[in-house]
């Protein structure tokens, strides 16, 4: 899915961000005139900016233009854009989708083995917490669920706060889900200050990947990182956070599985979820694969021993990123869709599967790596016959 265009930007000096409209009767202060065609006549109308694919817009009276773009097909209507002075238009947030997510820094304080969006050292927090401070106000008030990510957010330092205080503000009916590796909750004033927010709609998915520390930090690349984890999330539970652990499933972390799954229900009673997630072929993990590399098939045994120890004991239990032909029937009722839609596939077999509906289907970037099981449910005749008078 196209999430990012570029074209020759004109009279921009400093980062936009509004809604785009292809209907010049629509367009406001703070948005984006899309121009597929022909434009006919200079909106007289305030507006933010025009983004054409033409090469040449006549009259342009000092406005803010990006022209010469390849392609607008991908922009629907309130979708909200940034543009930069170098003519880049990344897509903030798509109204037709419930995955829309904040970056809200790439460095991280971990490196994880795995890791989907590798974290870079570079100080991005003002620059990104300035195209966020422009957005939120601009994301519709039914918005469902808004994620944000990183990187590690909490390395935004006073400014994660003040963007989940914004959010709460313009958005209180909607769910915030915040990936963090939960390791700056280990010092108190942290966990206090999240709690300050005081958004029961906010809930942290927070990794712990063993319950034995040498093998998490392994995993995570940190010292002290599987410490620090749960010293957070104690922390965060003090305070009446709502938590949800993330187990990724791969070579290193499933010998420790079942042990995993009992320590979180002796140590860790109060989280609201436990998600057990397919390991992504993106980021570091290509580069990893021999590390991290089980099919799917080959460790059924022990996801079904976890999972229904920690669902027969109460906690609300997931499997994300798993195809229903891989996993053995009696998981199915925990197996989520889980996959954002823009990074969502089938494979070509796919399209014959009787299951297609009801399954989560792979990543894009997994229809390079997958297990080897997966195949078509085909529609058993009985079920089919028994179905005529
Ligand atoms: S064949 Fe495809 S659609 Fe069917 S269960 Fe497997 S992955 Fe899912």
């Amino acid at each position: 899915m196209l999430l990012k265009t570029k074209g020759v930007s004109i009279n921009i000096e400093e980062t936009l961000v509004g809604k785009v409209t292809r209907l010049p009767e629509n367009l406001t202060s703070d948005s984006f005139l899309l121009v597929d065609d022909e434009i006919q006549a200079y909106p007289d109308k305030a507006h933010l900016g025009i983004l054409s694919k033409q090469n040449d817009i006549y009259d342009l009276d000092n406005g803010s233009v990006v022209l010469k773009i390849p392609t607008l097909e991908h922009l629907t209507e309130g979708d909200i854009v940034s543009v930069g002075a170098d003519g880049n238009i990344h897509t903030l947030y798509r109204v037709d989708s419930y995955h829309n997510t904040l970056l809200a820094t790439e460095r991280c304080n971990s490196n994880c083995l795995m890791c989907s969006q590798p974290p870079r050292d570079k100080n991005d927090v003002s620059f990104l917490y300035g195209i966020h401070k422009k957005l939120i106000p601009l994301i519709p008030k039914d918005c469902v669920e808004l994620g944000i990510s990183g990187g590690e957010p909490t390395l935004m330092g006073e400014l994660f706060f003040d963007m989940l205080e914004k959010i709460k503000h313009e958005l209180p009916d909607t769910e915030i889900h915040v990936l963090t590796n939960g390791r700056s909750f280990a010092w108190d004033h942290m966990a206090y200050r999240l709690s300050q927010v005081d958004n029961n709609r906010l809930m942290l998915g927070i990794p712990v990947y063993s319950d034995y520390y040498q093998v998490h930090d392994y995993i995570v690349q940190a010292k002290d990182a599987f410490y620090q984890t749960i010293a957070g999330l104690h922390n965060l539970a003090r305070y009446n956070q709502r938590i949800e652990i993330r187990v990724v499933l791969h070579k290193l972390s499933i010998p420790r599985l079942v042990k995993l799954a009992k320590y979180i229900y002796k140590n860790l009673p109060f989280v609201e979820h436990v998600a057990f997630m397919g390991l992504e072929y993106v980021g570091y993990t290509p580069h990893n694969i021999d590390k991290l590399w089980i099919d799917p098939m080959d460790y059924n045994k022990e996801l079904g021993e976890a999972v229904e120890f920690l669902a027969n004991k109460g906690l609300h239990v997931s499997i994300y990123n798993s195809q229903l032909c891989v996993l053995p029937e009696n998981l199915w009722q925990y197996a989520r869709k889980s996959i954002s839609d823009w990074k969502n596939s089938y494979m070509p077999e796919c399209q014959s599967c009787s299951k297609l509906e009801d399954c989560g289907g792979l990543f894009t970037w997994n229809l390079k790596k997958h297990s080897e099981h997966i195949k078509p449910f085909t529609t058993n005749v009985l079920e089919l016959s028994s179905g005529i008078e």
